[in-house]
C-alpha cells in the first residue's frame, strides 16, 4: 500500500515489483560491440554476440500500483513513450520518472506515434549525444511546419489555448494581429512568431512533448525557439517538480518549465519503476562540486547532494524484500558521499551496511572519484564478500600536466597511489576507468603517458572519449584545440593497446571458476549469459532450462578481450 502521506519524501510504500515475475520479456537484442570503450554517448555495458538483455515487457512495467487518492490522476487512456540517453544515472533517473507518470495512470507505450506524452531524458556529457535530442525532436516536427504553414486547428485545444485561438489573427504581412475572428482552419505562414500562435500550434498536436535531462538543463528555454512544439523542458536538477510540472500540462498549460539547480533536495518519488529484475540503482548523491574543466555536469545536474542514509537503507531492505539480489550505488561522485543526517555516516559506512542488509548478494556502486577514495573503501571491500570486486576509477588522463589543465585535482603518482591500494587488497579487485584523448593542448609525449599508464595499471575495462569542447566549460577557451582527425588516431591506439591488455587479462582466468548472475539468454539452446562480481561479461552453456536471475558457478573455458566464455559447473 502507498502512503501518500509520504510522498516526495520517503519511500514508505510497498514497493511493487514490476518486473522478474514469471520469466521476463527479452526485448533488447545485443549486438557485438566495440571491444573497449567507444565514443558513444554514454556508458552502456559491453555487448555481446547474439546474447539478448533482460527488461521488463512494456506490460510488465505498466503493472504498478497506482497511488490511489495522491493527486490529481491523468485521463483515462494516458500515454507516455520515454526515451533515455546517457549514463545509468539518467537511466535511473528514467525509472523515477516512469514511476511518477505510472503513479497518476498514464500507461507507458513502445512508440512515440502510440503516445500521449512524449518525452526525451538527455545527455549533453559529448556534442554527439546533445544533438542526438534535436534530431528526435525534428522527427516529431508537426507536419504543418514541415510543409512550411502551420495550421490553426480546434484538435484537442486546453482552456488557455483556445482563448489565444479567438484572439489571433494573421494580417496581409503574415504578422500575427489580435483578432476576434480567427477560425479553426486557417492556414498561417511560418514566419508567424507569436507567442499565443505557437500555444496554439503545440496545442493542435494533441501531443504533449517534454525535454529533460541535462540539455534541457543547458538549453532551457531555447528549445522552445528551436521545437516550439515542446512543451515541457525540466532539467535533472528540477525533477522534484516533476509530478507539479505534469500536472499543470494536463490542467491545459502549455509550455513549463522545470530549470532550478538552486537545491539541496534529491528527486525521491513515491514509485520507481525499475527495468531490470534483479539489479536495482539507486542514486544515493546528485549533481557535482567538482568542477573538471571539460566537463558540463557541474551546470547540467547541480551541486552536490546526498541522500540521508536511513532513507537509503530503508529502500535497500525494501528491495530485498521485493526479490531484488544486487543493488548498485549511484552519484556522479559515489564516494564523495556526505550522509545529511545526524548519523553522519561515511561512504565507506554505508557500503558496509547496504552490504549487511539480508538478502543483498551484491552491491556495485559508481562513479568513484580519486580524490575522495580511500583506504577505507577498499578495507570495507575486504570485510564484505557481497561487495563486489569492481571500482571504476576515471583518471582522464595518464599526464600530470593534462590532469592539472582539466583541474582534476590529483596527479598522475597521486592516482596510481589508489590503484596501489587496490592491488594490495586482499582479494583481486578488478579496476575500470574513463579516458580523454586530445585535451586542449595534450601533446604527444602526454599522449604517451596515458598509454603508459594504460601498462602500468592495466585495466580491466576502458571507456575512452575524445575531447568533446562543451557549452561554458572553462577549456572552451583553452588554447591548442587538437584536431579531429588526431583526437581519432589518438583514440584508435589507445583502445588498440587496451583491447591488447584486456586480452591477456582474460586470458589468465582460463580454468578459473567464478560466480555469475544470469541476466541473459541466447536464441541458441543451452546458452546463457551473465555478470561476474567483477563486471565481466560471461557467456556460458548449461543444460538447465531455466536460470534466469539465479546464481551458478562457471569455469572459464576461453578468453575474449571483452568477455569469458565458460561452462557451468553448479549453482552458487
Ligand atoms: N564523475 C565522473 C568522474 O569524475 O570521472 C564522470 C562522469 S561523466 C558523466 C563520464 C565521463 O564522460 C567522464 O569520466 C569523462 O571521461 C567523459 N567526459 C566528460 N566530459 C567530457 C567531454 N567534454 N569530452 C569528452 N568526454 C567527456
Ligand atoms: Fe564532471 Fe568532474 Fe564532476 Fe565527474 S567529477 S561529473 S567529470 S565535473
Amino acid at each position: 500500500m502507498i502512503n501518500c502521506k509520504t510522498m516526495g519524501k520517503s519511500f514508505d510504500i510497498g514497493l511493487e515489483r514490476l518486473t522478474g515475475t514469471g520469466v521476463p520479456a527479452i526485448d533488447a537484442i545485443q549486438e557485438g560491440g566495440v571491444p573497449v570503450g567507444n565514443d558513444a554517448q554514454g556508458k552502456k555495458p559491453p555487448l555481446q554476440d547474439g546474447f539478448a538483455t533482460i527488461r521488463a515487457s512494456t506490460e510488465q512495467k505498466n503493472r504498478t500500483l497506482k497511488p490511489e487518492g495522491c493527486g490529481t490522476q491523468a485521463a483515462e487512456g494516458a500515454t507516455f513513450y520515454l526515451e533515455t540517453f546517457g549514463c545509468q544515472m539518467n537511466d535511473h533517473d528514467s525509472e523515477k520518472v516512469a514511476g511518477v507518470l505510472l503513479g497518476r495512470g498514464y500507461q507507458q507505450v513502445e512508440t512515440p506515434e502510440a503516445a500521449k506524452v512524449i518525452l526525451y531524458n538527455t545527455c549533453s556529457i559529448r556534442e554527439k549525444a546533445a544533438q542526438k535530442v534535436f534530431s528526435r525532436l525534428g522527427e516529431l516536427r508537426p507536419a504543418e511546419e514541415r510543409s512550411g504553414e502551420w495550421r490553426v486547428t480546434s484538435g484537442e485545444l486546453g482552456a488557455e489555448a483556445r482563448e489565444a485561438q479567438a484572439r489571433v489573427s494573421f494580417g496581409s504581412q503574415g504578422k500575427p494581429v489580435l483578432q476576434k475572428n480567427a477560425q479553426p482552419g486557417m492556414a498561417v505562414p511560418r514566419e508567424a512568431n507569436h507567442p499565443s500562435l505557437r500555444k496554439i500550434v503545440n496545442a493542435a498536436g494533441g501531443k504533449i512533448i517534454g525535454v529533460l535531462g541535462c540539455v534541457a538543463q543547458q538549453e532551457g528555454e531555447e528549445i522552445f525557439e528551436r521545437a516550439p512544439w515542446v512543451s515541457l523542458v525540466c532539467g535533472s536538477a528540477s525533477y522534484r517538480k516533476l509530478p507539479q510540472l505534469i500536472a499543470e500540462l494536463e490542467a491545459g498549460n502549455r509550455r513549463v518549465t522545470g530549470l532550478d539547480t538552486d537545491t539541496d533536495e534529491t528527486f525521491e518519488t513515491e514509485i520507481t519503476r525499475r527495468d531490470n529484475p534483479w539489479r536495482a540503482y539507486l542514486t544515493i548523491i546528485e549533481g557535482c562540486d567538482k568542477a573538471c574543466s571539460y566537463c558540463v555536469v557541474p551546470f547540467t545536474r547541480g551541486p552536490e547532494r546526498s541522500r540521508a542514509s536511513a532513507s537509503i537503507l530503508e529502500e535497500v531492505r525494501r528491495l530485498a524484500e521485493s526479490g531484488y539480489s544486487e543493488v548498485q550505488l549511484l552519484g556522479q561522485t559515489v564516494n564523495s558521499y556526505a550522509d545529511p543526517s545526524m548519523r553522519k555516516m561515511r561512504f565507506s559506512e554505508l557500503l558496509a551496511a547496504v552490504a549487511e542488509v539480508s538478502g543483498i548478494r551484491r552491491v556495485r556502486f559508481t562513479t568513484s572519484h580519486p580524490r575522495d577514495f580511500g583506504k577505507d573503501i577498499v578495507e570495507v571491500i575486504e570485510a564484505h564478500p557481497n561487495i563486489c570486486d569492481h571500482v571504476h576509477l576515471p583518471v582522464q588522463s595518464g599526464s600530470t600536466t593534462v590532469l592539472r589543465a582539466m583541474a582534476r585535482t590529483y596527479s598522475r603518482e597521486e592516482y596510481l597511489e589508489k590503484i596501489a591500494l587496490m592491488k594490495a587488497a586482499r582479494r583481486p579487485i578488478s579496476i575500470t576507468t574513463d579516458m580523454i584523448v586530445g585535451f586542449p593542448g595534450e601533446t604527444e609525449k602526454d599522449f604517451e603517458e596515458t598509454l603508459a599508464l594504460l601498462d602500468e595499471v592495466q585495466y580491466d575495462s576502458v571507456f575512452a572519449f575524445k575531447y568533446s569542447p562543451r557549452p561554458n566549460t572553462p577549456s572552451l577557451k583553452m588554447a591548442d584545440a587538437i584536431p579531429e582527425e588526431e583526437k581519432g588516431r589518438r583514440l584508435a591506439i589507445l583502445m588498440d593497446r587496451q583491447r591488447e591488455i584486456q586480452r591477456a587479462q582474460n586470458e589468465k582466468l582460463v580454468g578459473e571458476t567464478f560466480e555469475v548472475l544470469v541476466d541473459g539468454k541466447s536464441r541458441r539452446d543451452n546458452q546463457w549469459s551473465g555478470h561476474t562480481s567483477s563486471n565481466r561479461v560471461m557467456n556460458f552453456t548449461s543444460p538447465e532450462r531455466e536460470l534466469l536471475g539465479d546464481y551458478v558457478q562457471v569455469k572459464v573455458v576461453s578468453a575474449m578481450p571483452n568477455s569469458l566464455v565458460g561452462e557451468m559447473v553448479g549453482r552458487a
